[in-house]
């Protein structure tokens, strides 16, 4: 069961996941969770770091489509705000990874999911064969039965550090202009 809980990457934001990389190890879609990966909880603004990446993952020629398990109204306006097609369904279910799949065209083997919960984005990733990616949260704010979760997360995350499972990756996230 832990190893389904396992990320193939963990990385503190978008920021430090390095594209090119995923294109030489043959990820051709990219699935994203919106809340706490995208945007802050509830918010709908996107920052310029964010909106950059993304639109760097555009042109390297990635296909990229959201999941997320909000409402469908908040995720139709942050799809369009992002010119991002949505994909329908609830992770972990594999419905709703099956769902990306199609937006996108990929197989599971060709596509990534990158989010910031374990019990969902990684487990239901894991399951349906994507390579699965984990964030930091952006924020605290959140759902209450999100933050339940969040103190399984991080037993979780203890027990993958311990046996030596998780594949952290750090980045400067300082703005070079600094
Ligand atoms: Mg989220």
């Amino acid at each position: 069961m832990l190893s389904k809980l396992c990320p193939n990457l963990y990385v503190e934001s978008l920021h430090c996941i390095d594209l090119s990389h995923l294109r030489d190890i043959g990820v051709l879609g990219i699935v994203f969770d919106i809340d706490n990966t995208v945007t802050m909880w509830g918010s709908k603004e996107v920052s310029p770091t964010t909106l950059k990446w993304l639109e760097d993952a555009k042109a390297y020629g990635f296909r990229v489509c959201l999941l997320s398990n909000n409402r469908k109204a908040r995720i139709d306006d942050i799809s369009h705000m992002l010119n991002i097609p949505s994909a329908k369904g609830f992770k972990p279910f594999g419905s709703a990874f099956r769902s990306a799949l199609c937006v996108l065209g990929t197989s599971p083997r060709e596509t990534t999911i990158i989010g910031d919960q374990i019990f969902t984005d990684i487990l239901g990733g894991n399951r349906a064969g994507l390579y699965t990616i984990l964030v930091q949260p952006m924020s605290t704010t959140e759902f209450i039965t999100t933050r339940f979760l969040r103190r399984l997360e991080r037993i979780v995350l203890r027990k993958l550090a311990c046996r030596g499972l998780l594949n952290r990756e750090d980045c400067d996230l300082r703005d070079p202009a600094e």
